[in-house]
């Protein structure tokens, strides 16, 4: 039976980035991966020899001393990872379809409000008090300095007072308000849901600057596979725990692999959706409060995804660039699995390259719920019914309409490529609902981070702290501190940061 320092379950960002971290202090890690490549949600596919993102599309964080270039630097992979940033007019399009009014707001904080006061000229004072308190909640969240994280949660008020509660409270103008809340998109929690913090903490990183990155996940997946050759580390693909074996005192002895073997480690951190892990953990070993609190996390909105080309486009003028075509203001109906009618869509345009050919790329997602898709739910890829496929060919058709009326000039050379629903998402991803987010993280909720009840078990991952590749990693950084002790770690950080 081999035995490891520590093993970590599932290989996505918070995966890699806990076991680089682990392997980098000394500890040998064993990464278990159920599916058959490591990368989860950063995986790219080919179709055609053209590149297309499944998961992670975009980011904020590099600013210099951001949170990301500092985790990145940390874990040695900073050179490797190179921003594209979204930037000047046209890169960041708000579009109310029905009322035909187009916002450009280019990111950086100072552009975007100084673009919504040139939008809402009587609205300015609205517009400063919002950012002022965006400001206050992002720059007091020690969790957003590396020197500073820790286990417990620093609050602030604005954790108990819902986006929607500060919209209100500061402006009566719905368009200003959708504007202000449109990323929750990119959390998958409803404004009326989401505390303030918890907005400004994702959004606050977002203003300040959105970045793609060159050959999209894939560039991370390579960089960590590059550390990883340097290190203590085993990596097993289509592999996961099947059981939790030999507990004494609430610390597991031995972990039984679904091939039948048996591995004994001193601690095992899960990354995966906290549903999945309690398929994993013995139920005896689970308080009934415990068990309750978990079940009734609810899982965020996957999305509808559509992958097109543009024929003969100009890749100098083509991208990158993102459009949210917002068919209402009401957020909170857009997010809403009830909602009928068009959802929000965003269109991501970008250049990519591969086998020395440079594509112009259209990557467009709708929020989907799996709610809608349950007639379908049993059925999996390539074995789907009919109507499964008619409802695809409907939604492919609806999306392709509202690119064309956004870009009319690309009306004749636009090719969809291929489409995935929540479902192909759950199949490919194993993510529960083919959820993007993991669990809906609303105000008020104590989610699944840290120790668990089993003494030796860990939980890190989208679902911990913040959801997005920036939250991910940052909760794998977490934990990684508590398992590597305070003092040794806080030198390791100031060790690799000075470097
Ligand atoms: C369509 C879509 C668009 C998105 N866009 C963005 C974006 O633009 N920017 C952004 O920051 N975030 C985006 N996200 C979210 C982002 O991808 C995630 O927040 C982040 O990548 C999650 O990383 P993770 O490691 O926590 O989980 P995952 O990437 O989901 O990795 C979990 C891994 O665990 C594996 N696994 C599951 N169960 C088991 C098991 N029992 N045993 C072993 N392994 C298991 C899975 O196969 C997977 O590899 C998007 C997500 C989706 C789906």
């Amino acid at each position: 039976m081999k035995r490891y320092d520590h093993i970590v379950v599932g290989s996505g960002i918070s995966g890699l980035t806990l076991t680089l971290l682990m392997a980098m202090n000394g500890k040998k890690a064993l990464l278990l991966e159920k599916g058959p490549h490591i990368g989860g949600s950063l995986i790219r596919f080919y179709k055609k020899n053209i590149p297309f993102d499944t998961g992670f599309h975009f980011t904020g964080g590099f600013s210099s001393g951001g949170i990301l270039t500092d985790m990145l630097a940390v874990l040695g992979i900073g050179e490797q990872i190179k921003p594209i940033f979204l930037s000047g007019s046209g890169s960041g399009l708000f579009v109310f379809e029905k009322d035909n009014l187009v916002y450009d707001m280019p990111s950086g904080t100072d552009n975007f409000r100084l673009g919504l006061h040139k939008y809402f000229p009587q609205e300015t004072s609205a517009i400063e008090a919002y950012f002022l308190k965006v400001k206050k909640v992002y720059q007091s969240t020690v969790s957003l300095d590396l020197r500073k994280i820790g286990l417990s949660a620093e609050t602030v008020d604005e954790d108990y007072l819902s986006l929607q509660q500060v919209l209100d409270s500061l402006t009566t103008n719905d368009h200003l308000k959708a504007l202000l809340s449109a990323f929750c998109v990119c959390y998958g929690v409803k404004p009326k849901e989401i505390s303030f913090a918890n907005h400004a903490r994702v959004a606050g990183g977002l203003y300040e600057s959105v970045a793609r990155i060159e050959n999209g996940g894939e560039a991370f997946i390579r960089a960590f596979k590059n550390r990883f050759t340097q290190s203590n580390i085993d990596i097993c693909c289509n592999t996961t725990i099947s059981e939790c074996a030999d507990i004494k005192n609430d610390c597991v002895g031995k972990f039984v692999l679904n091939d039948g073997d048996s591995v004994t480690a001193t601690d095992c951190t899960f990354t995966i959706h906290p549903r999945e892990i309690l398929k994993i953990l013995p139920r005896q070993h689970l308080r009934k409060a415990f068990l309750e609190r978990v079940s009734a996390f609810e899982t965020s909105h996957g999305f509808f995804s559509v992958f097109g080309v543009v024929e003969n486009a100009d890749p100098l003028t083509f991208g990158p660039s993102i459009a949210s075509l917002l068919p209402s203001t009401d957020l909170n109906g857009l997010l809403d699995p009830r909602q009928e009618g068009d959802g929000a869509l965003a269109i991501i345009r970008s250049v990519e390259t591969h086998a020395n050919k440079k594509n112009c790329v259209v990557n467009a997602f709708e929020p989907e719920f799996y709610s809608n898709l349950k007639q379908w739910a049993d059925s999996s890829v390539g074995k789907r019914p009919a109507d499964y496929g008619e409802y695809k060919a409907r939604k492919v058709q609806r999306i392709t309409q509202r690119f064309c009326a956004l870009y009319p000039q690309y009306r004749n050379n636009f090719k969809v490529i291929d489409a995935a629903s929540v479902l192909t998402f759950r199949d490919y991803l194993f993510s529960p609902e083919g959820n993007a987010y993991g669990i809906k993280q609303k105000m008020g909720q104590f989610n699944l981070f840290g120790k668990l009840p089993l003494v030796n078990i860990y939980v890190a991952g989208q679902s911990a702290v913040l959801p997005g590749i920036v939250g991910a990693m940052l909760s794998s950084f977490i934990i990684a501190r508590s398992l590597i002790g305070k003092e040794k770690f806080n030198h390791f950080i100031e060790g690799e940061l000075s470097n």
